[in-house]
């Protein structure tokens, strides 16, 4: 197994930014969906392969907390502390403590019901466009590599979507476009469709890319 997971990091690497070659990069043979045992086994895997040879990208965002990295797409929840002028976390801090400018977007009552319905392979058709569109926009590739070879594997294991869903999905909730990262990869965790073994990969996945583990 371990032989197999290595196989498809290395050649994730190798295809890294030659999207038209990602599906031939994620062997069919790979199915681990339901299987929450084997799917922590894969991420322990993709973080011992992190910790040998993988150097985390650090933002110059000079001197502010942990939780600011990748503000404003992925930071951590603004710091109240710092905002009352008092966090003594400084630097360790893992919440933002850099302000946000725009206000959170939210779906509305019909839009959150249509979501709540959506199969998985239909969220992660609807969100997983989004997530590397902004990554990509933001510089955050490299850091969200692995969470983003996480869903895009996901998607490759899972029968193919009702595109008529997706689709129907993507006219109703158009405001997903303004979703930071964060907050679309929280829709992935407030998703019923999921396994929850597979959510809490995803968030430790996250905040290890995000060196808040
Ligand atoms: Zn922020
Ligand atoms: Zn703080």
């Amino acid at each position: 197994m371990a032989l197999q997971y290595q196989r498809t990091f290395i050649n994730f690497e190798e295809n890294d930014g030659t999207r038209n070659q990602r599906s031939s990069s994620l062997p069919p043979s790979l199915n681990c969906k339901a299987n929450d045992a084997c799917s922590e086994k894969y991420v322990d895997g993709l973080l011992h392969k992190t910790g040998e040879n993988y150097e985390w990208p650090i933002d110059a965002q000079g001197n502010t907390s942990k939780g600011s990295l990748g503000h404003p797409e992925v930071c951590g929840r603004f710091c109240i502390r710092f905002f009352y002028g008092n966090c003594r976390q400084g630097e360790n801090c893992e919440f933002g403590h850099l302000a946000h400018r725009e206000p959170k977007v939210k779906m509305d009552k019909a839009q959150r019901q249509l979501f709540e319905m959506l199969g998985e392979a239909e969220v992660l058709s609807l969100v997983l466009p989004h997530i590397e569109r902004r990554c990509g926009r933001n510089g955050l590739n490299r850091r969200m590599l692995f969470v983003i070879h996480m869903l895009r594997r996901r998607l490759t294991s899972l029968p193919h979507p009702d595109d008529n869903h997706v689709l129907h999905a993507r006219a109703v909730i158009p405001i997903l476009r303004k979703f930071t990262v964060a907050r679309l990869l929280e829709l992935i965790r407030q998703s019923p469709a999921f396994p929850s073994g597979f959510k809490e990969d995803l968030k430790k996945l996250a905040d290890r890319s995000l060196g808040r583990q």
